[in-house]
C-alpha cells in the first residue's frame, strides 16, 4: 500500500503522474524505446518541453515577455545565478530574510554587489514575516522566499514593490494562483511541488536581463536558454518529462484555484486539530502560517512524548513527519499532490493519540 507521504522534498507526486512516468520509462508511447534512452533533441522530447512551457505559462498566466527555462544546479544554484545575471557589483540589491535558505541566497548575493537585507527575522528563529518594510525604489530587485519550507511560514500577500521581486519560490510554486506581473525572476526546484529532483524552473521577464557589465559563461547566463529553449546542453529528460505531466495535472484539476482551493482545505483540517489539540501546539504567527509546510510541536507538558508519537506515525503508514532539527517537533508538507486522506489519516492519529496519553 502507498505510504502518506508528508516528506518535504523530494515529495509526494501525484498518483496518476508517476503511473505515466514509469510506464515511459520502459517503452515510452509503445515507440520501442524507453524515454530515458531518447535523444533531447529528438521529436519526441522536443514536444514534450514545448508543451511543459506551454502548460507552465498557460497555468500562471505568463505576459509574453516571460521565459520559462529548465535548469539544473538546484534552488541553491539560484542564490548565486540570479545575483551573477542581475546585479553590477556598485549596485544594491534589497532581500529579506525570512529563513535558512534567503540567508543562503544573502550569503551568496553578497559575492556580486551590494546587498541590503531591508527586513529579517532571524532573531526570532524566523516564526514570522516581516511587512511593513520600507524598500529602496533604487533597488535593483527586491528579493524574497514565498514559503519557507523549515520554518513553515508563507508570504500570503506579497509587498507592493517599487523594484521587479525576484522570488524563491521554490516550496510553494504553483500551489496557488498569483499575479506575476511584479515578478522580474521566480525560481523553483522541482523537487518540492512540481517533478522529480534534478530541474529547476527559472521563470525570467525579458528586461531583466542584459545589464550586467561582468563576462557571464554560457552555462551560467540564462540568455543561452533563453536562446535555445533550455537546450544548450542535454537537459534533465526525465525531470522535465515528469513536471510536464504534473503540469497537465494541474489543469485537469482546476489549474491553480483548483491546486489553493484544495491546498486551503487540508491546511485547514491539520491546524484547526493542532489548535484543538491540547497535546499539540504551532510553532509559528498564525496570521504567516504556510499552506505548505504545517509545522508543529508538543505542548511543554507532553514534550517527552514526541519520539513516541512520531513512532506511532511511522507505524501507521506515515512518512516524513520529523520537523527539522532548527525547529524540532513534526513538519507535516501539504503540497499539491498530497491526498487530502493523507492528513485526515495523521488527524486521526493525533486525536486517538490524545486519547489515550492527555
Ligand atoms: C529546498 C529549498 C531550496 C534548496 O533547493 P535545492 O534544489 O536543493 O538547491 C531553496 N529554497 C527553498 C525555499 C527550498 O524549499
Amino acid at each position: 500500500m502507498k505510504k502518506h507521504n508528508f516528506s518535504a522534498g523530494p515529495a509526494v507526486l501525484p498518483a496518476p503522474v508517476l503511473k505515466e512516468a514509469s510506464k515511459a520509462a520502459l517503452n515510452y508511447h509503445g515507440i520501442g524505446l524507453s524515454l530515458l534512452e531518447l535523444s533531447h533533441r529528438g521529436p519526441e522530447f522536443t514536444a514534450i518541453i514545448e508543451e511543459a512551457n506551454a502548460l507552465m505559462k498557460e497555468i500562471i498566466g505568463l505576459p509574453d515577455d516571460y521565459h520559462v527555462l529548465w535548469l539544473t544546479g538546484g534552488a541553491s544554484t539560484q542564490f548565486f545565478m540570479a545575483p551573477f545575471n542581475l546585479l553590477n557589483e556598485d549596485e544594491t540589491a534589497a532581500y529579506v530574510n525570512t529563513g535558512v535558505w534567503a540567508d543562503k541566497a544573502i550569503k551568496e548575493a553578497k559575492a556580486f554587489g551590494n546587498v541590503s537585507v531591508i527586513a529579517s527575522s532571524k532573531e526570532q528563529n524566523y516564526t514570522f514575516i516581516p511587512k511593513g518594510y520600507k524598500i529602496p525604489k533604487d533597488a535593483k530587485y527586491l528579493h524574497l522566499t514565498s514559503n519557507n519550507t523549515i520554518y513553515g511560514t508563507q508570504q500570503h500577500r506579497f509587498p507592493k514593490s517599487p523594484v521587479p521581486i525576484v522570488c524563491d519560490m521554490s516550496s510553494d510554486f504553483l500551489s496557488r494562483p498569483f499575479d506575476p506581473t511584479p515578478f522580474g525572476l521566480i525560481y523553483a526546484g522541482a523537487q518540492k511541488n512540481l517533478g522529480p529532483a534534478g530541474t529547476t524552473v527559472v521563470i525570467v521577464r525579458e528586461d531583466m536581463l542584459g545589464t550586467v557589465k561582468r563576462h557571464l559563461p554560457s552555462m551560467l547566463d540564462y540568455r543561452t536558454f533563453i536562446k535555445e529553449n533550455s537546450l544548450y546542453n542535454t537537459p534533465p529528460v526525465f525531470p522535465i518529462y515528469v513536471s510536464m505531466l504534473t503540469l497537465r495535472w494541474i489543469k485537469k484539476n482546476g489549474g491553480l484555484k483548483g491546486m489553493q482551493r484544495k491546498n486551503k482545505t487540508k491546511a485547514a483540517i491539520l491546524y484547526n486539530e493542532i489548535d484543538r489539540n491540547p497535546l499539540f501546539k504551532g510553532t509559528v504567527a498564525t496570521e504567516d502560517r504556510s499552506l505548505m509546510n504545517i509545522c508543529f510541536v508538543m505542548e511543554e507538558k507532553y514534550a517527552a512524548l514526541e519520539k513516541e508519537f512520531l513512532k506511532e506515525t511511522e507505524a501507521n503508514g506515515m512518512v516524513g513527519l520529523k520537523g527539522h532539527r532548527s525547529v524540532g517537533g513534526f513538519r507535516a508538507s501539504a503540497y499539491n499532490a498530497l491526498p487530502k486522506k493523507s492528513v485526515e489519516a495523521l488527524v486521526a492519529l493525533m486525536q486517538d493519540f490524545a486519547k489515550r496519553k492527555g
